[in-house]
């Protein structure tokens, strides 16, 4: 059994309590924290919560151990977490590459921190687009070296690990969050993950999910909610933003939202991004093409860049506005 200690809260003065009770303890740090670990079961939860210092109890018969004690840190070169809002952005298909060379250069300018673009594409329709598949890789390659903004790009099969070799962060799609077998190839290439949840999946598949990464040796995941499958059809998915707080007391990852796929439609996209970082995202994910109109797939959701630009500027006053009254782990 563990103990997470609050913020801010040194390991001394509660080892030395619970020593004195002849409970063996010893202190580790988690994230930006630090956590006991109890020798031995059999403690009472009450006793140990009525110490001031600690937050929560992580027990030992979690289903996912690696995930609840994950403890290391995110390594992205322009971003630094707890201080700024994390940007993901880019169009939801790569199209075209001057097109691609051109927004990732606006995008950059802009302050984001990742250029993500689909190469190849998991569409619902065999009839639809299906994505440009290695020369959009190649593009994505090309953008990222000559423009440095690292990238984020889907990746649906382990066949095409090879062609992923310079993508610097592998995303798993929400149709593939439980397909266990790419997740345990993917973890194993040690790369960073963005996860997103299955529209059908609990938290804890999603969690368990992660575990396979982890397991498997991704350093690090980002969690990212991207709308459940409800009765209601206004928008395209129902965007959980309670799964954000929900989440954040499981585990130190990183829990980001893509209010793109949520929404369907341009129009939300604001509004649940803005609510998903009210909740304690820790960043975003969002859909940005030049020409939405004439985009090649979910043409309803992407943002101009002008429209972006909006959501950046306000997502990130409150994020600021936020971060003063954080108690929670972000
Ligand atoms: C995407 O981000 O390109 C995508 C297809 O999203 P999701 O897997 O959430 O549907
Ligand atoms: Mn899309």
């Amino acid at each position: 059994m563990w103990l997470l200690l609050r913020m801010d809260t040194p390991p001394d003065g509660i080892l030395k309590a619970l020593r004195s009770l002849a409970i063996e303890a010893q202190a580790h740090r988690l994230g930006n924290r630090w956590a006991i670990e109890l020798q031995g079961n059999g403690y009472l939860p009450e006793m140990l919560l009525r110490y001031e210092e600690v937050e929560r109890i992580l027990p030992d018969d979690t289903p996912y151990p690696l995930v609840q004690r994950w403890n290391g840190s995110v390594e992205l070169p322009s971003w630094k977490r707890r201080e700024k809002l994390l940007w993901i952005a880019g169009p939801c298909s790569v199209e075209n590459k001057a097109q691609l060379l051109s927004l990732a250069q606006d995008l950059k300018s802009l302050g984001v921190h990742v250029l993500r673009g689909g190469a190849f594409k998991a569409r619902t329709s065999p009839y639809s687009f299906q994505g440009l598949g290695e020369v959009a890789l190649e593009w994505l390659l090309e953008a990222r070296s000559l423009i440095g903004l690292p990238i984020c790009v889907e990746i649906l099969s382990e066949k095409h690990l090879p062609l992923y070799e310079q993508v610097d962060i592998l995303q798993i799609g929400a149709r593939n969050m439980d397909h266990y077998w790419l997740l345990k190839e993917v973890g194993s290439t040690q790369k960073p993950v963005l996860l997103k949840r299955n529209p059908q999946a609990t938290i804890e598949e999603w969690l368990l999910a992660a575990e396979y990464l982890l397991l498997h040796g991704s350093p690090w995941v980002l969690l990212c909610e991207r709308g459940i499958r409800t009765f209601e059809r206004s928008t395209r998915y129902m965007l959980d933003v309670g799964a954000i707080p929900v989440v954040q007391r499981q585990t130190l990852l990183p829990v980001i939202a893509d209010p793109s796929h949520a929404a369907g439609h341009w129009r939300y996209v604001e509004p649940l991004a803005l609510s998903a970082v009210g909740a304690g995202a820790e960043g975003l994910i969002v859909e940005v093409h030049p020409d939405p109109l004439q985009a090649q797939s979910d043409s309803a959701q992407q943002l101009t860049l002008d429209q972006f630009i909006l959501l950046y500027q306000r997502a990130n006053a409150l994020f600021s506005a936020r971060l003063g009254h954080l108690t929670q782990p972000v």
